[in-house]
Formats: structure tokens, C-alpha cells, sequence
């Protein structure tokens, strides 16, 4: 499920005391072009909501629209929360990391093993799965230099192996003052709706770099420390 921003809602049709969207600029789960998606008034309703489907006008697919007549969140108050039915947007890592270039086989395939043992409640293989995670991770990045060392110290050289700025710095071409994406920052040239989706994705992004990420791990890290203690 992934909440539709109301900015993308280009037009709305009465339903009862609430509005609801129409017409929506959305990613398309399927093919994951942004298109206009027209939601069609065959809804399905319960109690909370109204559920639709409407296909892609560019793969044909079908995606589903979940809106919520009961809680109306925006401050007037009447535009009803919606949804896109987005098996993508449910952020485990296990479907980010599958979309990604570079990631070892054997790495997704034994993560995955440790979320399904981990479910189970399988305690000892969900312990064994772990370690051959945080293996596959070291191996790849260290090569050879894995090899016959304890897990602590490989961990301690892995920043020595991977560019941790890389991702940051590659960015700052992006901000150029004679730059385009400059250029659209200081107003000097418009930017269009698919380059200012692509600019909250990068914030997004940015901002997990920097501190989601490193916070989660500290929390994390705490915590287990806690328990040890
Ligand atoms: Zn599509």
C-alpha cells in the first residue's frame, strides 16, 4: 500500500459529504511508469472505505485504489486518503534489494532463508541464516581479505573497502550552479511533475542516507546491547 500524495490527485468527484479522486498521477506497480490513472465509479464499498480497479493506460495491468471514506485526513477535511495497492511500497529490503543492480544471489537467497526462519519462530536457524547474511555481506565487499578472519574485524576494515561518501558525492555534479536541476531550484527554468516526483525520491533517499539509516542501527544496537547487559 502506498498513500497517494494529494498533490496528485488532478481532479475529484463528489461521493456522499467527501471528495473523492478521479483522476490520479500515480507510478504504476507494474510497470512503474508515472501515469494517470482515471478510477472508474464502480466501487466496491464496506464500512471504511471504498475499493476500485482501473488499468494502466500504459502496460494494461490492473491497479487497485483503496479510499478511505471514514477518516478524512486533510484539514478541510472532505478530500478522502487513498491509496495504490503497491506490493513494491511494502519497504521490506527484501523487495528493495531484489530491484537492484549488484546485489550477490547468494546474499538475497540466504536473507531471505532468515526472514522465513525467523517467521517460523525457528530460533537456531534463524541464528545460523543471520551469520551467513553478515558472511555473504563481508565476503562480498572484502574478497580474499575475508578469508580466516573473525567476523568482528572484518567488520571493523569493511569502510576501508566500501565508498560510504560515493552515493553523496556523486550527487553534487546534480547541484552544479550551471546545472539544470540548479537552475530549476532557483526558479530560472520550470520544472515538470515527473522531475519534482524524481526530486522527493532523492530527498527521500538523502535523508535515509544520513540519518534514518544511522539511527535505526544505533537504536538497534542499543537495544541488544540492553539485553546483554
Ligand atoms: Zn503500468
Amino acid at each position: 500500500m502506498r498513500r497517494i500524495n494529494p498533490g496528485s490527485v488532478n481532479s475529484y468527484i463528489r461521493y456522499g459529504n467527501i471528495k473523492i479522486p478521479k483522476s490520479i498521477q500515480s507510478e504504476c506497480p507494474e510497470c512503474r511508469k508515472t501515469t494517470e490513472f482515471l478510477l472508474n465509479a464502480n466501487f466496491q464499498s464496506s464500512k471504511n472505505g471504498l475499493v476500485t480497479e482501473t488499468s494502466c493506460p500504459t502496460c494494461k495491468k490492473s491497479a487497485v485504489f483503496i479510499i478511505m471514506t471514514k477518516d478524512t485526513i486533510d484539514e478541510q477535511g472532505e478530500h478522502a486518503d487513498t491509496y495504490i495497492y503497491d506490493i513494491q511500497a511494502a519497504k521490506h529490503p527484501i523487495h528493495q534489494i531484489e530491484s537492484l543492480p549488484n546485489i550477490p544471489k547468494d546474499l538475497i537467497r540466504a536473507y531471505r532463508s532468515a526472514i522465513n526462519v525467523h517467521q517460523s519462530r525457528g530460533n537456531s536457524a534463524t541464528a545460523v541464516m543471520s551469520k551467513r547474511v553478515i558472511e555473504s555481506i563481508l565476503k562480498h565487499f572484502l574478497k580474499e581479505k575475508s578469508k580466516g578472519q573473525p567476523l568482528s574485524q572484518q567488520l571493523e576494515i569493511l569502510p576501508n573497502h566500501v565508498d560510504l561518501a560515493k552515493p553523496i558525492q556523486a550527487l553534487s555534479h546534480l547541484l552544479a550552479v550551471d546545472g539544470t536541476l540548479h537552475r530549476m531550484l532557483e526558479l530560472e527554468t520550470e520544472m515538470d511533475y515527473e522531475t519534482t516526483s524524481l526530486l522527493m525520491e532523492l530527498l527521500e533517499s538523502i535523508i535515509e542516507y544520513l540519518f534514518v539509516l544511522p539511527g535505526k542501527i544505533e537504536v538497534t544496537h542499543n537495544k541488544i546491547s540492553k539485553k546483554f547487559n
